[in-house]
């Protein structure tokens, strides 16, 4: 892993869901700008994830939009602040610093010194589930990718025997793309032959059946095989009881994401029923310069709803705003600030589209 010499910065934002965008938007109309972490290889959190075309109705001002479209107007709405975005990879340590502000670590080796860091964490990081099999892990990234972003897909497949190990849509969009991009062979393994995905992927992989650039396997994996480093082959045992081998260079696995609280409980901040515990006036956690905001939080009252989150990043950003200027910071408008538009770009004229 390689391990980068720590930039320093005014703000991160663990989490890169609806709440934690709009972290970005409010800590921008204060000038602070913001670098934003998500386990995911794509913005967006619940959102994006788990109910991309579900309809929502009680975003204030809008009637009612899809979890995709808002995520798209999320990241317009940011467009001028330009954050840094630090996808596919988790926040693995959060430490303060005795010369002050935060030391923040993730899974990829990236290391930031923050003056402020917001927990936009929601329900945990999205992360993939494993395939837990002795010896696996050990071909991580080289030969053993879970859920890979899919442009990434044409360079594990071209010239390569591919498994696909999965039921679900992403396991036979992947199938699908890999085969589109050329690979020797693809095998689309999973415990029974039969796949849960949108009518039309269902049709392309039948067309691709039918001709014989997609081979389907049911079976269940019982074991691999390792030769001098190299992956080179799943044990199966098949529907009828018998053991098989099938021989490979890339194995995608697609067992589906689920968020977990990962190392959020080790920082040491007040939680309370694994939720962190915050003020609510400036939805700071138990440490000075820790904010946390959106899903994650506890306070009476409390309701996991998006607007919610909205209104925590609000105050959270003022509060912020006046720790790392040591001043008060009054209130101005969107509407008629000359500043704000200047941050915004706007001049009074609208933002354009990032
Ligand atoms: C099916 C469904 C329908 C819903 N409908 C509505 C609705 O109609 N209206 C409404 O207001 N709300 C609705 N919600 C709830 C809403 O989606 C959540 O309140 C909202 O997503 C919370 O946003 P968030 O940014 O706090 O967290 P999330 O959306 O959960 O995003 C958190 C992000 O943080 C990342 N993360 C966590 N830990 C780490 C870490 N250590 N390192 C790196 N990244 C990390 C995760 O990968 C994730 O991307 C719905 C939820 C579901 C499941």
């Amino acid at each position: 892993m390689a391990s980068l010499p720590p930039q320093s910065v005014d703000a991160v934002v663990i989490g890169a869901g609806p709440v934690g965008l709009f972290q970005v938007f409010q800590l921008g109309l204060h000038g602070i700008a913001a670098h934003v972490i998500d386990a995911l290889p794509h913005v967006g959190g619940q959102c994006a994830e788990l109910y991309p075309d579900k309809p929502i109705y009680d975003i204030p001002g809008v009637p009612h939009c899809t979890g995709r479209s808002l995520v798209q107007q999320l990241r317009q709405q940011i467009a001028p602040f330009a954050p840094a975005l630090h996808l596919g990879q988790q926040v693995a340590t959060l430490q303060r610093m005795p010369e002050g502000g935060f030391a923040v670590g993730t899974s990829a080796g990236l290391a930031l010194h923050a003056r402020s860091v917001f927990i936009a964490a929601g329900v945990g990081a999205f992360v993939p589930r494993a395939l837990k099999l002795e010896g696996l892990e050990a071909h991580l990234g080289r030969q053993l990718h879970y859920h890979p972003d899919p442009a990434t897909l044409p360079a594990h497949a071209e010239g390569q025997h591919v498994v696909v190990h999965g039921g679900d849509e992403p396991a036979v969009a992947a199938a699908l793309a890999c085969a589109d991009a050329g690979a020797a062979s693809v095998v689309l393994l999973h415990r029974r032959d039969a796949f849960q995905a949108e009518p039309a992927l269902l049709e392309r992989l039948q067309a691709r059946r039918d001709a014989g650039s997609i081979r389907v396997v049911a079976a269940q994996i019982t074991g691999q095989e390792t030769a001098s480093q190299r992956l080179v082959a799943l044990q199966l045992l098949d529907p009828e009881g018998q053991p098989q081998r099938l021989p490979l260079d890339q194995l995608i696995v697609c067992l589906g994401i689920s968020p977990r609280l990962g190392p959020i409980a080790d920082w040491g901040l007040a939680l309370d029923r694994k939720q962190l515990a915050v003020d609510t006036a400036q939805f700071q956690t138990s440490e000075r310069g820790i904010y946390a905001v959106g899903d994650i939080n506890t306070y009476p009252g409390k309701r996991k709803l998006i607007l919610c989150g909205f209104h925590e990043a609000t105050l959270a950003a003022f509060g912020a705003a006046e720790l790392l200027t040591g001043a008060p910071v009054a209130l101005q408008y969107t509407t008629t600030s000359t500043r704000l538009h200047e941050r915004l770009g706007a001049a009074g004229q609208g933002v354009a589209a990032g």
